[in-house]
């Protein structure tokens, strides 16, 4: 079940343009200093332009807000009802977790919200 080249999650889980699948879409690591959002501005194989138009990622807002309400409920009922840490802690619990994995979710959507636009297209060697 591990995601193919030509699959969309492929290009979400490796952060690699969605239509080559090759080159990177972000500069750095998710977790080095605070650059976890600068992008290339294009493929460096295939010459994507990665910001097609101004504000292009405002839509994966909606992407951001629908993954991390999904993780934090999900995590909010394990923690409150099958390990009943009560509402402090949870609360505590969701909030480290929402900072911690904030590069991760900034980056996951963009590559969501870019990969609903643009498909797989395999290079001609
Ligand atoms: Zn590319």
């Amino acid at each position: 079940m591990i995601p193919t080249k030509g699959n969309k999650l492929y290009s979400v889980l490796h952060g690699v343009c969605p239509r080559c699948q090759e080159g990177k879409v972000f500069r750095f690591a998710p977790y080095r200093n605070l650059d976890f959002s600068k992008m290339n501005e294009q493929c460096s194989v295939c010459s994507l332009v990665f910001e097609p138009e101004p504000d292009f990622y405002q839509g994966a807002m909606y992407v951001s807000y629908g993954l991390s309400t999904g993780l934090f409920l999900a995590v909010g009922v394990v923690l409150l009802f099958y390990l009943e840490l009560g509402y402090g802690i949870t609360f505590a619990a969701i909030l480290l977790l929402g900072i911690g994995l904030l590069p991760v979710l900034f980056r996951v959507s963009r590559l969501v919200w870019l990969n609903l636009f643009f498909n797989y297209r395999p290079l001609n060697r």
